[in-house]
C-alpha cells in the first residue's frame, strides 16, 4: 500500500484554539503529520509525494463563494489596522443565514463554525496540497490499487460545502467519494474518528449516492455537538442514506467495535463500488481529547473488520492528537486493515 503526503502540507500551523474558555494552542499541529508519516512507514508502506491536483475536485464538493474566502480571507484580514495574525471570527449567524456579508470578518462568522480552524498566510496551500493528497490516493484507486492511504492534514471531516469548524477546511473525504464516484455508481464513507463527521454528512445529506456513517462520542456532551445523533437518517433523496452510531463517553473496544459491525452491516446492504475510510485515530484511550477508550490492539481490530468489506478503499486521515502512541495506533490499523484485505 502506498502513503500519498507532501511536507508542504506541514506549512499550516494555527495557533488559536479555545477550550473551556481559555486561550490555548491548537491541537491540530504539524507534528501530527511526522508521527502519523512514520507510523505508515512502519506499517510498511511506500511514501509517494504529492503533487498539487488543481481546483477541480475541491469545486465539486465546496462552494464558490466558500473556495473565494478561503483563498482570500487571510490577505483582506491583515490588512486591517491592528488584525491579529489569523482569521479567526468574532461573529456566527446564529439562526439566521438570509444575508451574505461583504467585510472579511462578517464572511469569517459565515464560513467558520468555530474559532477552532484559524486562517493564516499557509493556511489554503497546505489545505489545498491535503486536498490534493486525497484526490492523488483516489486516482490510484480508481486505476487498480485495492487501497491507499492519504495522509491529508489538515483534516477535514467537520467542513460543509461552505463552512468550516474543528480544525477542517476542506473535505478530504468529501473529496475523494466525489472522484470515486467518477467510475462507482454507489460510494460509502465510514467515519471512525472520535467526532462526528458533521461536514461530511452535511455535504451528501441530500444524496443516495453517497452513503455516510460514522461512529463517535455522543454529541449531547461532546463537539460537535449540534449533530451527530441517530435521528439524522439524510433527507430528499438522501433519506435513509445517512446513519450516526453515537457512543456512549469513555466507550471502549467492545462497544465501539459492536456499533462498527452495524456500520458495517449497513455498508454491505447499500452494496457501493468503493469506500472511503475517514480514520480519525482520537477515539484512542490516550488520546489528549479522551472521548472514548479505543485501544491500540482495538485499532487493529478496526483495520481488519473494514477489511472484511473487500472494497477497493481509500483511507482518508482525519483527527487523533499528539500522543506517544498516534503512531503506532496508525501502524496497528494499517496492519490490521492490510492482512485482511482483498478486493
Ligand atoms: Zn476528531
Amino acid at each position: 500500500m502506498k502513503v500519498v503526503y507532501n511536507e508542504a502540507q506541514k506549512r499550516h500551523y494555527p495557533k488559536h484554539f479555545v477550550a473551556s474558555g481559555v486561550i490555548t494552542q491548537n491541537p491540530e499541529m504539524p507534528e501530527r503529520a511526522d508521527r502519523l508519516l512514520a507510523g505508515a512507514i512502519e506499517a510498511g508502506l511506500e511514501h509517494e509525494l504529492t503533487v498539487e491536483q488543481g481546483p477541480g475536485p475541491i469545486s465539486a464538493v465546496h462552494s464558490p463563494a466558500y473556495i473565494e474566502f478561503l483563498m482570500s480571507a487571510h490577505a483582506r484580514w491583515t490588512r486591517r489596522q491592528g488584525a491579529s495574525a489569523e482569521v479567526i471570527p468574532n461573529v456566527h449567524p446564529v439562526r439566521s443565514r438570509s444575508g451574505y456579508p461583504r467585510s472579511v470578518d462578517g464572511q469569517a462568522g459565515y464560513h467558520m463554525a468555530d474559532t477552532a480552524c484559524p486562517i493564516s498566510a499557509d493556511t489554503w496551500e497546505a489545505v489545498r496540497l491535503s486536498a490534493s493528497t486525497a484526490v492523488q490516493a483516489t486516482t490510484a484507486v480508481l486505476d487498480g490499487a485495492a487501497s491507499v492511504y492519504a495522509l491529508s492534514r489538515p483534516p477535514g471531516h467537520h467542513a460543509f460545502a461552505d463552512m468550516a469548524g474543528g480544525f477542517c477546511y476542506v473535505n478530504n473525504s468529501g473529496v475523494a467519494a466525489q472522484g470515486l464516484r467518477a467510475v462507482h455508481d454507489r460510494v460509502a464513507i465510514l467515519d471512525v474518528d472520535l467526532h462526528h463527521g458533521n461536514g461530511t454528512q452535511g455535504m451528501f445529506y441530500d444524496r443516495a449516492d453517497v452513503l455516510t456513517v460514522s461512529l463517535h462520542c455522543d454529541p449531547s456532551r461532546f463537539y460537535p455537538f449540534f449533530w451527530g445523533y441517530e435521528d439524522e437518517r439524510g433527507e430528499g433523496a438522501g433519506y435513509g442514506y445517512n446513519m450516526n452510531l453515537p457512543l456512549a463517553r469513555h466507550s471502549a473496544d467492545a462497544a465501539f467495535l459492536e456499533a462498527l459491525d452495524s456500520a458495517i452491516a449497513r455498508i454491505r446492504a447499500y452494496s457501493p463500488g468503493a469506500l472511503v475510510v475517514a480514520l480519525g485515530l482520537d477515539a484512542y484511550e490516550g488520546d489528549p481529547f479522551g472521548g472514548l477508550r479505543v485501544s491500540t490492539d482495538g485499532f487493529g481490530r478496526i483495520g481488519e473488520k473494514i477489511a472484511g468489506l473487500r472494497l477497493p478503499t481509500v483511507i482518508v486521515q482525519e483527527g487523533g492528537y499528539l500522543c506517544d502512541d498516534l503512531g503506532r495506533n496508525l501502524t496497528r490499523f494499517l496492519t490490521g486493515f492490510a492482512a485482511q484485505h482483498t478486493v
